[in-house]
């Protein structure tokens, strides 16, 4: 198994296949990505060691992850590769739906389990100022799509932005009210590369947890193996609304989750000073050094993040690392 100082087990991995991305989304990539970094991306031979050595250590969900992971050309054949995996129990993928309409239903015969789709607005000019593309109407009908084909979960990201879309709430319900898919607004969060848009756009979620708790929306209990999404629901409501707050006291504690970067390097938290390089342990067929080596590093998993602190580690942008 994989459990740290602090008693927290790791169940679920991360995993960045890219850094690239196509969108320039303001609080991201606003001036596109380094595209030096694609030369140096896990192969599908080190990836399926890398997942076959976490799931010999408990690992039961694999998230893939970018940058925009759909840029991969075997993008199909990873999510394969990770369902393959003995032990692994759900393959997930956090996408900007670019590729939705096209490679969904590849995806879902590779073995795809829930698809998280990013949306910051539901207002197509909101939509192509944020992300710097003009594609909204074919997000939402790749999202349709989704649902349509009895896509086991679908889950929308929007990262609240106070100038944005803070005041588009009404919308985003409107949106869930005969849709069976849980809308999540993730707190901005603080990087090195996005201080100033940081102090602008920041916006608690408190602010939202506050208006739906006056509208009748009601907390719903977590499972153990639930992500950091505090999730509401509401009888007049198919859908849910799910709040992540990264700022909010003890977001760590329940911590499950570890990340590798698309370059083959582990991070034991989104936002630290360290990583480590795994590369060299992926380069043959024999996962127990790569297992012994994961054991030891977890050890010296932080209790906490320093975002509080306005310590962002060393992450310029979550495309680094897969957000
Ligand atoms: N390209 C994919 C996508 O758009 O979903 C996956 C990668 S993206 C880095 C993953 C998620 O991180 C997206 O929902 C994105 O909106 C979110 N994200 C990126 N930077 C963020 C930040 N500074 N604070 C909060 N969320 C952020």
């Amino acid at each position: 198994m994989l459990i740290d100082a602090y008693a927290r087990r790791f169940t679920y991995l991360r995993l960045s296949i890219t850094e690239s991305c196509n969108f320039r989304c303001s609080y991201c990539l606003p001036d596109g990505p380094d595209c030096s970094s694609r030369k140096d991306e896990l192969t599908l031979p080190e990836i399926k060691r890398l997942v076959k050595a976490f799931a010999l250590l408990g690992t039961r969900k694999v998230r893939i992850t970018g940058g925009e992971p759909s840029l991969r050309k075997d993008l199909t054949d990873i999510i394969a590769a990770c369902k393959q995996t003995d032990g692994i129990e759900q393959v997930a993928l956090t996408t900007n739906g670019y590729r939705l309409q096209r490679d969904l239903s590849n995806w879902q015969q590779a073995g795809l389990d829930a698809i998280n789709v990013s949306v910051d607005s539901l207002d197509a000019a909101t939509f192509h100022l944020v992300t710097g593309e003009n594609r909204l109407p074919a997000i939402l009908d790749g999202i349709e799509q989704a649902m349509a084909a009895g896509m086991g979960k679908v889950k929308l990201n929007t990262v609240l932005l106070r100038q944005h879309n803070a005041l588009q709430l009404p919308d985003f319900l409107e949106f869930v009210r005969d849709k069976a898919v849980s809308l999540r607004f993730i707190e901005l969060m603080r990087t090195n590369d996005n201080q100033s848009y940081y102090q602008q756009q920041h916006l608690s979620g408190a602010s939202i947890q506050q208006q739906l708790l006056r509208q009748g929306w009601q907390l719903e209990a977590k499972v153990r193996s639930a992500g950091p999404a505090l999730e509401y629901s509401h009888p007049d409501y198919q859908g849910q609304i799910g709040l992540i707050m990264p700022y909010s006291k003890d977001f760590c504690a329940d911590c499950n989750r570890l990340r590798v970067s698309s370059r083959g390097q582990l991070f034991l938290c989104l936002f630290t000073e360290q990583h480590q390089n795994l590369r060299h342990l992926l380069q043959d067929d024999n996962p127990k050094p790569l297992m012994h080596y994961l054991q030891r590093a977890v050890l010296g998993k932080a209790a906490s993040h320093e975002l509080h602190q306005g310590n962002s580690g060393s992450t310029r942008h979550l495309a680094m690392i897969g957000g």
